[in-house]
């Protein structure tokens, strides 16, 4: 059964190669201090920083900046952002990048006028915000997190050795977000592939779980049908706008809480994934493409008829004659063979991790509990085993 739910998503969305002279009207319903936050400097490259640069100075904006915002950032960083912000008395933040830098922002906005330790409250915790918020807005430049339109904000701790996100609610998901696919063109292809798979596994986390009949699951196998397509032609040529922008589409729907909707989710492999993070700072969507399989290949006779489903539903497979358990292997082989066409990290031993480090990453490894089998730690222990 579809469950009871609210559903509203707050976040304006400006879409399109002509979407950033939106920025300006947006800017008109903030304070004056902006924290401009970007990363390690691929919007100065490709001439995105000037753009904004320009929009801010005609806005007649005072900017303070923190640059140099890591892939998987930290802790440490964080502290740093909340330290600018609460120097320069921020109004509004501008968060230009990929999800890395629109996560961190999101961090900061809920950190800057919070008395207490961010780590110790919201990820460890898993406390609400409690303080004022300061309001944050997103130029993307990479696609996959969906960052762009949902509250999470992950944050790793590399002294801890744990790498958790919280996901926020309505009042600290960006206020507006300005997806342009022309900016997405100049990601390198190893990133541009891991956003790929973030994209599908943030739809499997949400598909695979439950075993009710929900509309949420349809419009999850149309977003897997449009992205495995989609992939397919920017593989062939990175440069094909319809391609990349129908793929920016469709990362910001796969993790912006619609397809979670009235039933249970799992995330289980974001947590193997982001233990994996935690010890190597890998590419996040490698990190999910490198135990995905190793944990659906575990869990699926758990959840047989849905990998079914699956299968038949989303990779076409042709179930007539054959077994429930191998139509299922089949429709899990046609995704691996999808994943190796776009040259995905398929195991954890070439992300740097060794036999020894299995029992640190169980560690590390939060459980959760919306899947077909909540797992026992000897399971996870397994299934890294299975990943090297
Ligand atoms: P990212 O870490 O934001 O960016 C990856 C790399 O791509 C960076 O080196 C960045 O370089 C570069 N880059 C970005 N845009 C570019 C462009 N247009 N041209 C050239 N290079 C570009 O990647 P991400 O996958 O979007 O974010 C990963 C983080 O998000 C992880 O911490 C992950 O755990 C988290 N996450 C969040 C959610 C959520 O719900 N909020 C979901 C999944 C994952 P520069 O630094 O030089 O810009
Ligand atoms: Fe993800």
């Amino acid at each position: 059964m579809l469950g009871n739910f609210e559903y509203c998503n707050p976040t304006k969305l400006y879409f399109g190669d002509e979407s950033l002279k939106y920025l300006r009207d947006e800017l008109k319903n903030y304070g004056s201090r902006v924290l401009l936050v970007y990363g390690g400097g691929s919007i100065k490259k490709n001439g995105i920083y000037d753009e904004v640069i320009q929009i801010l100075n005609e806005s007649h904006k005072e900017i303070a900046e923190v640059s140099g915002v890591m892939p998987n950032p930290t802790l440490e960083k964080l502290y740093e952002g909340v330290n600018i912000a609460r120097d320069n008395e921020i109004d509004f933040i501008l968060a230009v990048g990929g999800g890395s830098v629109c996560d961190y922002a999101k961090a900061v906005s809920v950190s800057v006028h919070c008395d207490e330790d961010p780590w110790q409250k919201y990820y460890l915790q898993g406390e609400e915000p409690t303080c004022k918020i300061v309001p944050v807005g997103c130029i993307l430049t990479m696609v996959g997190t969906g960052s762009e339109m949902n509250g999470g904000a992950v944050i790793t701790n590399h002294e801890t050795k744990l790498k958790i996100g919280h996901v926020f609610g309505e009042e600290v998901m960006p206020k507006f977000s300005i997806l342009n696919p022309q900016y997405t063109l100049t990601l390198p292809h190893y990133q541009m592939v891991a956003g790929f798979y973030d994209i599908m596994n943030h739809i499997c986390e949400q598909y695979f779980s439950g075993t009710d009949d929900n509309t949420s699951d349809y419009i999850s196998e149309g977003l897997m049908k449009s992205l495995i397509h989609s992939s397919r032609i920017a593989m062939k040529n990175p440069n094909d706008y319809e391609a990349r922008s129908n793929i920016m589409w469709t990362a910001t729907w796969a993790l912006n809480t619609l397809v979670a909707k009235g039933k249970t989710t799992d995330w289980m492999v974001h947590m193997l994934g982001q233990a994996v993070g935690a010890y190597t700072d890998a590419t996040h969507g490698m990190t999910l493409s490198a135990v995905s399989l190793a944990y659906y290949r575990y869990i699926m006779p758990y959840g047989l008829d849905k990998f079914v489903r699956f299968a038949t539903h989303v990779w076409d497979i042709n179930p007539n004659g054959k077994t429930k358990e191998d139509i299922a292997l089949e429709g899990l082989s046609a995704m691996e063979n999808w994943m190796k066409e776009l040259g995905l990290v398929m195991n954890i031993t070439d992300l740097g991790v060794n036999e020894n480090m299995i029992e640190g990453l169980a560690d590390s490894t939060l459980i959760m509990n919306g899947g077909y089998k909540v797992l026992e730690r000897d399971e996870i222990i397994q299934i890294f085993k299975d990943s090297l």
